[in-house]
């Protein structure tokens, strides 16, 4: 049996890497799912390819998660086209990684408007609706250097704990009205993302994971859909971390 029959996901930046992994295992388990991204045209091949491989309903949005206004009128297509929003995730995300003696203010302020105030911004948007509903799930994708900090990803790291801080405080806020909130916080996951760094770095970081192997974007999607699933219907403000155990 499908676990998501009847349930509508809005996955943010889901043109590609985990986003697309997450928003693919949702229409498996028979989810329609909205899919935004920056990349417009990348998002509606993206959202293509799944429904041809699923045959689930998809919309397709280009929206920046930094802009308040495409938030909100991500939720309103969303409302017209699927009447409802059960689960919102958070997972769009960028890096601009640099040492902080070399790292420009303005990149560190770019990664704090995607990763936190992005997830903040749909977190506001979506949340008239859910609390209306009574019911909902809203999972931010945090990051282990949110967790244990990284050398040269200080804006990233800063980003992410605070993610992790708007989590608790959401799930507190919204726990009332049966909105639940958590994070996901994956370890080193193979997308583009982690394609960047240096193969001396990844080699580096494979002898600190001790399952061995980097994670891929089905392991953070398994975590994702236990969250917004009806098995984890007691568990809210909690950091569940995808990280092959580098970080415990
Ligand atoms: P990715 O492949 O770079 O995908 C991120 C997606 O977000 C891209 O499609 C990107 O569009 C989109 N995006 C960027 N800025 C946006 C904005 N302002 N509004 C809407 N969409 C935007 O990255 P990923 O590796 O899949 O990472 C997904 C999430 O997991 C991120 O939050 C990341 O921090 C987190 N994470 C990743 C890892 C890892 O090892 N990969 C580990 C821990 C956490 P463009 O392509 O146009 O930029």
């Amino acid at each position: 049996m499908k676990l998501f029959v009847g349930k509508t996901v809005l996955v943010t930046g889901a043109q590609r890497g985990i986003g697309y992994d997450i928003a693919g295992a949702f229409a498996f388990q028979g989810a329609s799912v909205v899919m935004t991204d920056v990349n417009g045209d990348g998002v509606q091949q993206a959202a293509a390819s799944i429904e041809k491989e699923t045959s689930a309903k998809t919309l397709a949005l280009a929206a920046d998660v930094s802009k308040y206004a495409d938030c909100e009128r991500v939720i309103e297509e969303t409302l017209k086209t699927f009447k409802k929003l059960d689960i919102l995730v958070n997972n769009a995300g960028i890096t601009r990684d640099n040492l902080v003696l070399r790292m420009k203010e303005e990149d560190f302020q770019a990664v704090l408007d995607v990763n936190l105030k992005g997830a903040f911004l749909m977190a506001k948007a979506a949340s008239r609706s859910m609390l209306r509903e009574r019911g909902g799930r809203i999972i931010n994708i945090a990051s282990v250097v949110g967790q244990m900090g990284n050398a040269g990803q200080a804006g990233y790291s800063a980003s992410k704990a605070g993610l992790i801080g708007l989590t608790k405080s959401l799930a507190r806020e919204f726990a009332p009205r049966q909105v639940l909130v958590n994070a996901v916080a994956p370890g080193f996951i193979q997308t583009r993302m982690t394609d960047a760094l240096k193969d001396e770095t990844k080699a580096g970081l494979l002898e600190m994971i001790p399952l061995e192997r980097f994670g891929t974007g089905a392991d953070v999607a398994r975590a994702v859909m236990f969250l917004a699933g009806d098995d984890s219907a007691y568990i809210t403000g909690q950091v569940l971390a995808v990280n092959g155990g580098i970080y415990m």
